[in-house]
């Protein structure tokens, strides 16, 4: 399996995942230039490859391209009837009978990925994260949630890599400019995972094999890549020191996608 992930934080978020002929894309946050932008220059990919598109939730920074990109391939489309429900009337699919209704923790195959969706706790109307499978590896992109449940914790063992939300600093967004009740919404069981969220989520999730976690949605305002990845290696590695050879913290970006990457369950 490869995968890139295209854009990610509060103002677009993208990731594209293959295996074999299977391409998937998972949100399409930012404009359909710029998604087929990066899906050309990280994937040497064209938005007409793609065999489906997944939606995690309804909210702009996850569904801002998606008219364009629908428009632009042939690629059925997944989502809850929550999200499918509550898109914005500039997301609102032009021919229905592309979409399919998914239901949480009710797996589906997308050519050669198994593909499992489950509930996340976000201010949105069904939202949900996901897990690929195939024969190779498994892969989890979970971002857009307030915490992260046992139940959650146990769908999510033995990936090969994570994309995971590590979206704020809490002390940053305490003393930030956001309005009060902005604040309240991110730091709520509804808003998003802080740096020190996601460390202790990680220690519970976390394989002892070889494992890259990219850290993911971070706040332009209340956020900074050296802050989230010191704070996250440090609880995680107190905790669980033998992972301080496995384990690569890895970067992503609103402005650029990462490189397509191979992962592989390479067991040690
Ligand atoms: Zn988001
Ligand atoms: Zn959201």
């Amino acid at each position: 399996m490869r995968f890139s992930v295209l854009a990610s934080g509060s103002n677009g978020n993208a990731v594209y995942i293959e295996y074999g002929e299977t391409k998937i894309l998972l949100d399409a946050g930012i404009s359909g230039k710029q998604l087929q932008m990066r899906l050309q220059a990280a994937c040497a990919r064209e938005m007409s490859d793609l065999t489906a598109i997944l939606v995690t939730h309804e909210h702009d920074d996850h569904v801002r391209g998606l008219t364009q990109v629908c428009k632009r391939s042939h690629a059925s489309i997944y989502m809850t009837e929550g999200t499918y429900a509550s898109l914005p009337d500039k997301a609102k699919l032009d021919d229905e009978s592309r979409f399919h209704a998914i239901r949480e923790e009710q797996s589906f195959t997308v050519g050669d990925i198994q593909v499992t969706p489950f509930a996340i706790s976000h201010d949105a109307e069904q939202p949900v994260a996901f897990r690929f499978d195939t024969p190779d590896a498994s892969l989890a992109v979970v971002t857009d949630l307030g915490y992260v449940s046992d139940r959650q914790k146990a769908l999510l063992q033995n990936c090969d890599a994570y994309v995971f939300e590590s979206n704020h600093d809490t002390d940053m967004l305490r003393v930030s400019r956001y309005p009060w009740h902005l604040k309240r919404r991110i730091l709520g069981d509804k808003g998003h995972l802080s740096n020190v969220d996601a460390g202790y989520a990680l220690i519970d999730i976390l394989p002892e094999s070889p494992v890259e976690v990219y850290l993911a949605h971070l706040s332009a305002d209340n956020n900074l890549p050296d802050l989230a990845e010191l704070t996250v290696e440090q609880i995680v590695i107190d905790a669980r020191p033998r992972l301080a050879e496995v384990l690569k913290l890895k970067r992503t970006s609103r402005q650029e996608a990462t490189a397509l990457t191979e992962i592989s369950r390479a067991r040690v």
